[in-house]
């Protein structure tokens, strides 16, 4: 049952000492009760206290490790409904579905893509991280998970409803934390027993939201922390309201039989590759934890973890670069020097096209808080007498002492306020508006 803000409040030690980041222990107590703040926030929380504290103050839906060291995927954790009241923490994990139906050929793609398959994407690497294997034999179904731990280092989904099966699977496994799938009305005692005796995470699967909530209680009540929620969706209308739902019932409500992240299976709801990949795109949206696919295309993976780690990103926070110089393609002291915003995606872009130039470059990125060149410019953050003491204090004119510096098209307007901020010896070039035409700039480029 959660605590109140008051009942928290009783355990803290009441000293107001603010180490916690807020004004006072009842703040605190109230952030806590929501959700918001995390225990260990606290450093003079006693054991007992700890002890009393630690299931109230746990977040509606649980974190869940899979797989471990390098290949474990962290989900859930998650406290709110709308990514704007705080952020999502966990992006879901993409998955590939491998099976015995599968000609070796195509089990071999999986684990080469599963392995190999890597995007970069400003500053962030992204990559599908699992693999769920299926076989009706116990010994294949041991040997394809075997395979996705030695030869792509993946977290594995071990499915059967086999108990045994899913034992024997996992048995070898077990260090490596697979993911059982799964538990169902029929064969939770067995399936629980399974991973309570290897210390692994299980799913529960029901057909409904109610036979689900009785499986997640019964979860709670055998003292299982580790589980995933799979609420058999199989329309795209059932995949709104199911993970909705759950959502709001372990956020809003506190209901902790569903307070624990939930796996979507569109690779088992259409032929149709395109359609998976909208399926999948709603489950990534709507909160679900873990989405499997039916291969890992390139097509489809990329945009689908491009959308995961857009609506992951803290939106109170724009993802933004340190300030500094970056050189680029090995400059010296006749290469142009750049200015622009640490706005990530700015940053990422206008490197980029440098570095395809070829041509040697001096990037200075002026920290306008993670905003884009006009939007920073539109603040009154990324203008003449801001970015003048910037480029001076940078040093970037003793690396380049032509100081002739290059401004976004963008902002030409502010180039003669620039120069005149800038004093005698600089002068201020406006440059291209679009990162795509920089190569061109760059190549015709040369100091006067
Ligand atoms: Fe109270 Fe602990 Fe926060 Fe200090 S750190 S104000 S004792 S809750």
């Amino acid at each position: 049952m959660a605590l109140s803000g008051l009942q928290i409040f009783k355990l803290l030690p009441k000293t107001n000492c603010k180490e916690c980041g807020f004004p006072t222990c009842m703040a605190f107590a109230m952030q806590l009760a929501a959700g918001k703040a995390e225990l260990d926030q606290c450093p003079y929380v006693t054991d007992e206290a700890k002890a009393q504290l630690g299931e109230a103050s746990a977040p509606p839906v649980r974190k869940v490790v899979i797989g471990a060291g390098d290949g474990a995927v962290i989900i859930g954790e998650e406290t709110v409904l709308y990514r704007h009241e705080k952020r999502f923490e966990h992006m879901p994990g993409l998955a590939v579905m491998i099976t015995d139906e599968m000609d070796a050929a195509a089990i071999d793609t999986a684990l080469t893509h599963l392995k190999e398959q890597e995007f970069n994407y400003v500053g962030q690497t992204l990559k599908p991280r699992l693999a769920a294997v299926k076989a009706a034999d116990a010994g294949r179904l041991a040997e394809l998970a075997a395979r996705v731990d030695s030869e792509a280092g993946a977290a594995v989904i071990i499915m059967s409803e086999d108990a045994g099966a899913l034992k024997a699977a996992a048995e070898p496994l077990k260090d490596r934390k697979p993911l059982l799938y799964c538990a169902t009305e029929a064969n939770f005692d067995d399936v629980a027993a399974v991973a309570k005796e290897l210390e692994v995470p299980f799913t529960i699967k029901a057909d409904s939201l109610e036979k689900l909530a009785d499986l997640g209680q019964k979860a709670i009540d055998g003292d299982f922390k580790d589980v995933i929620i799979d609420p058999s969706s199989v329309s795209l209308g059932d995949v709104l309201k199911d993970q909705t739902l759950i959502r709001r019932a372990a956020v809003k409500k506190t209901f902790r039989p569903f307070g624990f992240p939930t796996i979507g299976f569109p690779c088992n709801m259409t032929d149709d590759k395109l359609l998976e990949a909208v399926y999948a795109s709603t489950f990534i949206a709507k909160y679900a934890g873990i989405v499997v696919l039916s291969d890992l295309d390139p097509a489809r993976v990329l945009p689908l973890l491009y959308l995961s780690q857009n609506i992951y990103t803290d939106p109170q926070r724009p993802m933004q670069m340190d300030q500094g110089i970056y050189p680029i393609n090995d400059p010296d002291e006749n290469a142009p020097i750049i200015v622009t915003t640490n706005f990530s995606l700015t940053y990422f872009t206008v490197s980029s096209e440098i570095e395809a130039s070829k041509a040697p470059a001096w990037l200075c990125i002026m920290d306008c808080e993670g905003q884009s060149v006009l939007t920073a410019w539109a603040a009154g953050k990324f203008v003449a007498d801001a970015i003048a003491p910037f480029l001076k204090k940078s040093g970037v004119d003793e690396k380049a002492p032509h100081r002739q510096v290059i401004i976004p098209g963008y902002v030409a307007q502010i180039s003669g306020e620039l120069e005149a901020e800038l004093g005698e010896g600089w002068s201020v070039q406006v440059g291209v508006r679009e990162a795509a035409d920089i190569p061109k700039y760059l190549r015709q480029w040369s100091p006067n």
